[in-house]
Formats: structure tokens, C-alpha cells, sequence
């Protein structure tokens, strides 16, 4: 375990052992999600993350292409698409700013919350913590952004 300071938090995290687990869960996935939300983040690939806020995923040993899970919170007036979403990554909070409500990185709003939902199988039998982002995303659909 190495401890890491994401924001108000300080953390002890796995980022080797939760990369393998991403790896064994990638193998494991069922069909993705279809809808246009999940359509619209897949296409914008390694793009859907600002650079800085992407290095921290993948500091943590998370592969940000593929969230737990993900929702869109509505379009804005300039056409993007405000999403939420969470990744599950091996770790444990050592000190948690309970006052904190999110932080952000490059615009994205992130937050780590000790209880975790829809945690992957290959997480079973480890301390999980999950790393909650809302993030504006262009829409580069072809079909129009329902407003
Ligand atoms: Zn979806």
C-alpha cells in the first residue's frame, strides 16, 4: 500500500494490485452499456478525462475508459454534457474531510466515499474505496444532444 493526498483526503492505495484487477475484470465484463451516455464517453476515448485528472486515475491504478458506473446529469447551454460517474480502486481512507463535500482537478469534481456500490467481482475479498467524478464532456455524437 502507498499513501497518497487526493484533496482533503489522504489515502492508502494499491495502484499495481487494482490495475491487474481492472486487466482481470475487462475479462470478465459483460456487454457495455448502450446508452447515448456511455456511447458519447466511449468515443471520446483517452479524451473523455482533462490530462491532469486522467495521470491521477491512472496513478491510482484505475483505467479511466471504463467507469462502474456512469449517468448523465443534462446538457448545458453550450451543447456539452454534464456526466457522473464512479470507478472502484483498492485503497483505504486515512484521513477523510468529512466536511468536503467534492474537489476537482482540471474541472473535474471528484469525491472518495468508503461505501461502494456495483463493486466488480475481480474487487471481492480487498478494502475498495470509490472515486465518484462529475465531468462536462463534449458531445460528439451524431445524433443530436436531446436538450
Ligand atoms: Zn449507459
Amino acid at each position: 500500500m502507498e499513501t497518497k493526498n487526493l484533496g482533503p483526503w489522504q489515502i492508502e492505495c494499491d495502484p499495481e494490485l487494482t490495475r491487474s484487477l481492472y486487466a482481470a475484470n475487462a475479462v470478465e465484463s459483460t456487454t457495455p452499456c448502450t446508452c447515448s451516455a456511455c456511447r458519447n464517453f466511449r468515443a471520446l476515448g483517452s479524451g473523455a478525462f482533462p490530462p491532469s485528472a486522467r495521470a491521477m486515475l491512472l496513478d491510482l491504478g484505475i483505467d479511466p475508459a471504463v467507469p462502474a458506473e456512469i449517468y448523465e446529469n443534462g446538457p448545458n447551454q453550450a451543447g456539452s454534457l454534464s456526466c457522473a460517474g464512479f470507478f472502484h480502486f483498492v485503497g483505504r481512507v486515512l484521513i477523510d474531510d468529512r466536511e468536503a463535500i467534492a474537489t476537482s482537478e482540471a474541472g473535474v469534481r471528484y469525491f472518495i466515499r468508503r461505501d461502494s456500490e456495483l463493486v466488480p467481482q475481480a474487487f471481492a475479498n480487498h478494502p475498495v474505496l470509490q472515486f465518484e467524478f462529475e465531468v462536462l464532456l463534449p458531445w460528439v455524437l451524431p445524433e443530436a444532444l436531446l436538450q
